[in-house]
């Protein structure tokens, strides 16, 4: 039985999400620096409206009840500045669950950012800012931001395999793409391809080449780690990569 991002965004929503008169509170359950992107400060949010069978943070997504606080976008802002100028980082970004969900919320971020010299990556599935092209005009307004949507899979049917959500809302992924370019936003799509045939790719391939050439060129393949939190999510899916990376970063030929 497949479900429908749309609606679980709404119940996760409820969860992670808190109005106050001035501003929106998100749930994060970790603030930290690392070696991605050549060193960036990351805040790990909680909470997604997908299910994905290999996600790294599907601790934190399964119980949003247990894990992490509610933080204004101005102490996110704080804690993210903070680990950036004391590792001399230029990039800061919301990872960990789907940072789109709380719209408000990361309107308000990025406003904080917009003052700064820092870019911010916004790593999001791309669901909401296909479903909502307001969403992705509005986000067209931070020149500081640079979107990289992230790919479950190269086809309706792989991203449901691997997502357990409607085949059709595979489509919201590629018109987030659409909406971003249409609006001018700074952007890349990236692709899981650690499940995905070379005919998939192929498909995957010519479904952006009909949005635009560009995107193929930009196009930013990702492989699953094996972290054994993942390995452990994996073997109850019944989910085999045939390429993935140790945590140690070493390429596995598994199929
Ligand atoms: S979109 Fe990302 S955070 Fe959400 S379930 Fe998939 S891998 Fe996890």
């Amino acid at each position: 039985m497949y479900y429908d991002p749309l609606r679980i965004t709404e119940a996760v929503r409820k969860i992670v999400v808190r109005n106050e008169e001035k501003f929106q509170l998100r749930k994060y359950y970790r603030f930290r620096g690392g070696r991605w992107y050549g060193g960036i400060a990351t805040a790990d949010s909680v909470g997604c409206n997908l299910r994905c069978k290999f996600c790294w943070s599907w601790k934190p997504r399964d119980n949003m009840g247990k894990y992490g606080h509610f933080y204004s976008p101005k102490e996110v802002y704080m804690r993210l500045t903070s680990i950036a100028s004391r590792r001399g980082y230029r990039q800061l970004r919301v990872s960990g669950g789907e940072p789109t969900i709380g719209r408000r919320h990361l309107i308000q971020l990025l406003e904080l950012f917009e003052k700064t010299s820092y870019l911010f990556i916004l790593e999001t599935n791309g669901i909401l800012l296909g479903a909502f092209r307001d969403y992705a005009k509005e986000i067209s307004r931070f020149k500081n931001v640079h979107v990289r949507v992230s790919l479950k899979g190269c086809t309706p049917e792989e991203f449901s395999k691997l997502t357990g959500a409607n085949p059709e809302a595979f489509q919201l992924q590629l018109k987030a793409l659409k909406n971003l370019l249409d609006f001018g936003v700074s952007m890349h799509p990236a692709v899981m391809l650690s499940f995905s045939s070379k005919e998939s790719l192929e498909r995957l391939t010519e479904e952006l080449r009909r949005i635009d050439e560009e995107l193929v060129e930009e196009l930013e393949p990702e492989y699953v780690f094996l972290y054994p939190h993942v390995v452990k999510l994996m073997k109850k899916h019944g989910l085999k990569p045939r390429l993935a990376y140790s945590p140690n970063n070493i390429p596995e030929e598994l199929i």
